[in-house]
């Protein structure tokens, strides 16, 4: 099946399967589907909070100072956004 493709996660058009920057919207990382970033739980543009952990999925983007949702990138400047601060471990 040639020309098979997946939609992107940020603008839903389709695009080919191994791009690395959606060509329509230009974000990078457009394929596969959004995880959250402490418990890597499937969450979905537009939820505040993780289903699982409850990390809040809606944050000022350190560079643009927008709200965004909370995936690799800032879905309003494109900047990298920084994981979640990790736990301190358990001994
Ligand atoms: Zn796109
Ligand atoms: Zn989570
Ligand atoms: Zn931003």
């Amino acid at each position: 099946m040639p020309g098979y493709k997946h939609p992107c996660r940020y603008c839903e058009k389709y695009i080919p399967a191994d791009s690395n920057l959606c060509p329509f919207c230009g974000r990078k990382g457009p394929l596969g589907e959004f995880r959250c970033r402490k418990c890597s739980s499937p969450i979905e543009m537009g939820w505040k909070v993780c289903s699982h952990c409850g990390l809040k999925l809606e944050i000022p983007c350190p560079s643009c100072g927008k709200l965004t949702f909370f995936a690799e990138i800032c879905l309003e400047c494109g900047a990298d956004l920084p994981a979640p601060a990790a736990e301190p471990p358990r001994k």
